[in-house]
């Protein structure tokens, strides 16, 4: 019974959610304002931009912006129920002397009175300027940036990566000074939110228990998006993000939860989570979701220098072998039917690397690709089951088809695992002398896992057991990368602490790859 009336109740809220989509589908982007039940909102009590501002997802001639009005002050105005019509400027000066683009979003109760405006029509490889105005009342402004024109000969890029922003375990610093350096792109890799505490030194506080519901969800993103270095980096430029698997629930894989929810609670507690993440993120409305199902794996381009395939190695994996932690490999381990990506998702990546022509061709995702194997006291070796090390046999397709169809120059962005690492990948990661095939960076946290520490000893034997890892920093902060027809280079940059805020920042290490000779190298 109870299994019955949990399914009718799953079919319900997807079909409410499929209509809400399509509303506000309709909507977005529309420069005049077409819901006829919207308002316009002459005054209200107070700033309702208290969540900052975003834009994200660049093509050559568009963008989204983002913001979200504060439902604290709409219900001090009686407005908690209402449709508001948002009004957004964008200029091509800081100062807003020309509008170029200017209409109005509706912002629904139903979205959490999130705004999403995807524009059209801009200029390629062009910085703008934006602001959102409701009741009288005008929002910080963002800076964004198209990209290039697709066959544009781009002769530099400027991105940041980051991930693991833990709030209770340390101050946003890091955004701070990612703020300052003005990126043409920000990416964020996942564990943007975390569901629950964890950690003995919190140097501030989550509301409540592990979050469920998508009240819980919501109220979790405002929280995280109340820090003012955080807003800072959203207003400095456009980004991109991805999830992890702490926007849901810890090592959750596709309807597994960690711990005792049945898939069907799992499944519901997906379509809250994700539904949160669409209504906090400046992304397009992905197509295809339903209920619980949101595809998010999506492709950008920035000139004929880098095409990034973004990732999504959590809503569709194969739950992890051997119990999950560090296990010896088990039967699972070894069952080559496993899959990270998911047929779909798989099928997609695999067709573009094979006719992929930017000089450097990124996948941004989650989770740690070179092997970090560990061995036992007693000399066995141990395998990471949630990293790519738990799903060998999709691995190994995937580095043997980079090589097979010749992708110019991969490289692997990486966040989860909350330290710095750089890593050649190669064929097969028990022959030292196998060829390689590309390089992966590994971007350390934001805040998760607190203060850190500049060791190069990671313990158990693991940088000895993994000659291919060439760099490993366990501080927090952020990896520039500079991208040139000639040169990859990443700047490791770290902070002495983050429990206290202000702390300064500065490189720790660079690492380069040189296109045409894959692999890391120490600049
Ligand atoms: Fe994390
Ligand atoms: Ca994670």
């Amino acid at each position: 019974m109870t299994t019955l009336r949990s399914r009718r109740e799953f079919l319900r809220l997807s079909l409410h959610y499929g209509s809400l989509l399509t509303s506000a589908m309709a909507l977005g982007g529309l420069p005049a304002l077409s819901h006829g039940a919207a308002r316009r909102i002459s005054s209200l009590p107070a700033d309702p931009f208290t969540l900052g501002v975003a834009s994200g997802d660049p093509t050559p001639d568009s963008v989204v912006l983002w913001t979200r009005l504060a439902n604290s002050v709409l219900q001090q105005a009686g407005l908690q129920e209402a449709v508001i019509a948002t009004a957004f400027e964008v200029s091509d000066s800081a100062n807003f002397n020309r509008i170029v683009r200017s209409g109005e979003i509706a912002a629904t109760p139903e979205l959490g009175h999130s705004t999403h405006a995807e524009l059209r029509g801009l200029t390629p490889d062009t910085t703008y300027y934006y602001r959102w105005r409701v009741g009288g009342v005008t929002s910080p402004v963002g800076r964004t940036k198209t990209a290039p024109a697709a066959s544009a000969n781009l002769e530099e890029f400027r991105f940041a990566f980051a991930s693991c922003q833990q709030y209770e375990h340390g101050f946003f610093t890091a955004y701070q000074h990612m703020a300052e350096e003005e990126f043409d792109l920000i990416v964020h890799l996942g564990d943007y939110i975390y569901e629950s505490s964890w950690g003995e030194v919190l140097v501030r506080h989550h509301e409540g228990p592990e979050i469920i519901g998508l009240g819980d969800y919501r109220n979790r993103y405002i929280t995280y998006k109340s820090d003012p270095d955080l807003q800072a980096a959203h207003a400095s430029a456009p980004w991109v993000v991805t999830w992890d698997d702490h926007e849901v629930d810890n090592n959750y894989a596709a309807g597994m939860a960690e711990d005792d929810q049945t898939p069907e609670q799992l499944l519901r507690r997906r379509m809250a989570a994700y539904q949160a993440f669409y209504e906090f993120m400046p992304i397009r409305l992905p197509v295809g979701r339903q209920g619980p199902n949101m595809p998010i794996h999506r492709r950008l381009r920035f000139g004929n220098l880098m095409e990034m395939s973004v990732l999504d190695t959590r809503q569709y994996r194969s739950d992890q072998a051997c119990g999950d932690g560090r296990k010896p490999s088990c039967a699972a381990h070894q069952d080559s039917n496993r899959t990270l990506l998911g047929e779909a998702q798989r099928d997609w990546l695999f067709q573009h690397l094979a006719t992929a022509d930017a000089t450097w061709n990124v996948m941004a995702q989650q989770i740690m690709m070179a092997g970090l194997r560990s061995v036992s006291t007693d000399g066995e070796q141990l395998w990471p089951m949630d990293i790519w090390d738990g799903y060998p046999h999709e691995r190994s397709a995937l580095l043997n088809h980079l090589d097979a169809v010749g992708t110019p120059n991969p490289v692997v962005l990486t966040g989860d695992i909350h330290s710095n690492w750089a890593a050649n990948l190669h064929l097969d990661f028990d022959a030292p002398n196998s060829k390689i095939v590309g390089s992966e960076f590994v971007g350390t946290s934001i805040s998760s896992g607190g203060d850190g520490q500049d060791s190069n000893d990671y313990g158990s034997g693991l940088l000895a057991n993994n000659p291919h890892v060439k760099f490993y920093n366990a501080q927090r902060g952020y990896v520039a990368a500079t991208l040139t027809p000639q040169l990859w280079r990443s700047d490791y940059k770290v902070m002495p602490y983050v429990t206290e805020a202000g702390a300064p920042i500065s490189v720790r290490k660079t690492f380069v790859a040189e296109a045409g000779n894959p692999g890391v190298q120490e600049a």
